[in-house]
């Protein structure tokens, strides 16, 4: 992969996680508001509040994997599956910048 490439993705990536980690904030905010004490509404309130935790979860687990895409740029394994140490074709980086592993082994593991 060429210098340029990999800086775009890179910025790419930085950019993902600050927006993940503004909308983690903003959850963050909803799920201690969607709380209230004694009101009618506190059974749905609730609810609301357990899609809104969901929904941090996910975010949370998406930051760790771009966060330890931007580590694999710092040591230079960047853009190699880590499971079958093949490239990782350029088309699917640029859609997802960090994804992990070629499309045949991500294939591979959804099957089991
Ligand atoms: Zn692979």
């Amino acid at each position: 992969m060429d210098e340029k490439t990999l800086k775009r993705l890179e910025n790419k990536l930085k950019k993902i996680h600050d927006d993940l980690g503004r909308q983690m904030q903003i959850l963050g905010k909803e799920i201690r508001q969607e709380m209230p004490q004694d009101s009618e509404d506190a059974l749905s309130a609730r609810e609301e509040a357990d899609v809104l935790e969901q929904e941090d979860l996910i975010e949370e687990v998406e930051i760790r994997e771009v966060e330890e895409a931007l580590q694999r740029i710092g040591d230079g394994s960047y853009g190699r599956c880590l499971d079958c140490g093949e490239e990782i074709k350029i088309e699917r980086l640029k859609a997802l910048p960090y994804a992990k592993y070629c499309v045949k082994c991500k294939e591979e593991r959804e099957k089991e």
